[in-house]
């Protein structure tokens, strides 16, 4: 890391609009934190799908709601480098990124209460600066004051595709329909809920990246973080 002053970095957008690749590329040429909101929604649906507070669609949020100053979740770093998520001291990584959880979580991330507890959470890790994190309410509520925002955007259809051949490769035997109906769905609910919907903060900068290679992302993101931090 250089001497430059340390900003707090928020970048928002659509599910797999590849926001996750290119922050935490961005945190570690740059030497920042990365936080990966979305897993700490996910780590959440997990545990009220296995404490049986889903019927269906329909989620028993005063359950939820009781256990939730025992759900912990924490990020650790394997071997290889690579920040996995745990719930409870369990590492769940692998298992709130299964379509189990993708198709309940947006249903979660509406409840007021799970919100307002992330949020601090999330607020308490970046009070320092120095950090990158990803979501869908970054600029707009957790860090309205970040000195870099930036609001990722791409057509349902190519991050569909971009999740389905994910998940194929992680040898999920999903469906491409299934997941641009689930990348629908999320879209859908993430932009009407009543509690911090998806929008863009008006001073985000806005990246579509439908029609960008991974490099090209990565470079236009530094290049904006390089102009950014100089002139703070
Ligand atoms: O980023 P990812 O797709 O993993 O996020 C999963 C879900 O968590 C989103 O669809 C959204 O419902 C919720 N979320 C949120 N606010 C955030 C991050 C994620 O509501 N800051």
């Amino acid at each position: 890391m250089d001497n430059r002053k340390l900003i707090t970095i928020a970048i928002d957008g659509f599910s797999s609009s590849g926001k996750s690749t290119m922050a935490k590329k961005l945190a570690k040429n740059i030497g920042y934190a990365y936080i990966d909101t979305g897993a700490m929604y996910r780590a959440v649906t997990l545990f009220s799908l296995r404490n049986g507070f889903f019927h269906g669609n329909n989620l028993d949020i005063e359950s939820l709601e009781e256990a939730l100053a025992g759900i912990n979740i924490s990020f650790a770093v394997n071997c290889e480098g690579r920040t996995e998520t745990m719930l409870n001291g369990e590492n769940v990584e692998k298992e709130i990124r299964g379509m189990d959880v993708s198709s309940k979580v947006s249903i979660v991330a509406a409840v007021g209460t799970v919100r307002k507890a992330l949020v601090a959470q999330q607020q308490a890790m970046g009070k320092e600066k120095g950090i990158v994190m990803d979501g869908r309410d970054i600029g707009t509520v957790v860090f309205p004051d970040a000195e870099m925002k930036v609001y990722v955007d791409a057509s349902p259809e190519t991050r569909a595709q971009r999740r389905y051949d994910e998940l194929r490769a992680k040898g999920d035997n999903v469906t491409y329909e299934e997941v641009l109906a689930n990348v629908t769905e999320r879209d859908r609910i993430d932009t009407t809920r009543k509690e911090s919907p998806l929008r863009k903060a008006d001073d985000a900068v806005v990246l579509d990246n439908s029609n960008m290679t991974i490099e090209e992302q990565d470079k236009w993101l530094l290049d904006l973080y390089n102009k950014i931090s100089s002139q703070e």
